[in-house]
């Protein structure tokens, strides 16, 4: 297949760029480094199976030949680089979704739509199934994120229902590996950077908050299953892993695992922040015969190890 990914120098697109090369597909690779980077893709431009274009989803796509498939995956995922870029986290959601949805439809290519569990919001639901519709605030500094995922998937639906296109879309809970930035701001790059600097760790609030963590290799595999699957046109599924850990307890991990001095600081926590999340996977289990395999140590063993190679 010929597939375009959009925001191809990110930490999931990177990886998923790598998986569609080793498979055999020709990749054309779509980023305009706001928040990926040329490091994450420098391996792969010796591969003549790889393309890559430097530019903004926001604008007109032209791409020349044939495309068999679209994965957008360009958007600033971090809460933090999101609420630093809100108004083209907006529109890569928005205009860019429209563009990769226009660009599907002249093309006749399959579409993959990366949304998120923050469409969930802060869940009244536990775990959240795909049926739940969220409890999102459109006002809060997150809602420039939650509300254009959510304007996303209905705007890919819209195209799935009118223009007959081939959609499908992934929710991606916290997910976690190599190629992360240092300084994302996501929890798991700063607790590993501030245990291998021996700075005390950021637990935001009392930490009894929880989130669920995916190792990127089992998310990309999920998300390999959904765009290579036939008859699924239309379909939603909730991708990550269903281990929820309070945030205290991830602080308390990373302590052991690199058998770091630092400490842990309690500080405030931000507005919105959702209190409680883990995905329901039944769908994906039924459907995809998918489920994570990877547990949190192995996982984080893994990505310290990264992290212990570049933090200094
Ligand atoms: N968090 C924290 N300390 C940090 C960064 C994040 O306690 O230094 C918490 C944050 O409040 C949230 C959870 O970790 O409850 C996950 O945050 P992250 O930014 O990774 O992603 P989110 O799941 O909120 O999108």
């Amino acid at each position: 297949m010929r597939v375009l990914i959009t925001g191809a120098a990110g930490f999931i697109g990177s990886h998923l760029c790598e998986r569609f090369l080793r498979e055999g597909h020709e990749v054309i690779g779509m980023d305009n480094f706001l928040t990926g980077s040329p490091d994450n893709i420098a391996h792969l431009f010796e591969n003549p199976d790889f393309t890559f274009l430097k530019y903004d989803v926001t604008n007109f796509i032209y791409v020349k030949g044939d495309l068999d498939l679209i994965l957008h995956f360009a958007c600033p995922a971090s809460p933090v680089d999101y609420m630093n870029h809100p108004i083209h986290t907006m529109k890569v959601d928005s205009l860019g979704t429209l563009n990769t949805l226009g660009l599907a439809k002249a093309k006749g290519a399959r579409y993959v739509f990366a949304s998120t569990s923050e469409v969930y919001g802060n869940p009244t639901v536990h775990p959240q199934p795909e049926t739940y519709w969220g409890n999102v605030n459109p006002l809060g500094p997150r809602s420039v994120y939650d509300e254009a995922k959510r304007f996303s998937e209905a705007l890919t639906m819209a195209y799935h229902r009118e223009h007959g296109i081939d959609v499908r879309i992934v929710r991606i809970f916290n997910t976690y590996g190599p190629r992360m930035r240092i300084d994302d701001g996501r929890v798991i790059p700063n607790f590993v950077s501030q245990a291998l600097r021996g700075e005390d760790l950021t637990v935001y609030g009392d930490g009894s908050q929880t989130r669920s963590f995916c190792y990127i290799d089992d998310l990309v595999e999920g998300i390999y299953r959904v765009a290579m699957k036939e008859d699924i046109g239309g379909e939603v599924f909730n991708l990550g892993n269903p281990e929820e850990w309070s945030i205290l307890d991830l602080a308390k991990l990373i302590l052991d695992l690199t058998e770091s001095p630092s400490r842990i600081k309690f500080v405030d926590r931000p507005e919105d922040d959702p209190d409680r999340r883990r995905p329901d996977i039944t769908k994906a289990k039924k459907v995809l015969g998918w489920e994570p395999k990877v547990s949190l140590r192995e996982g984080l063993e893994r990505t310290i190890g990264w992290f212990r190679e570049r933090v200094t």
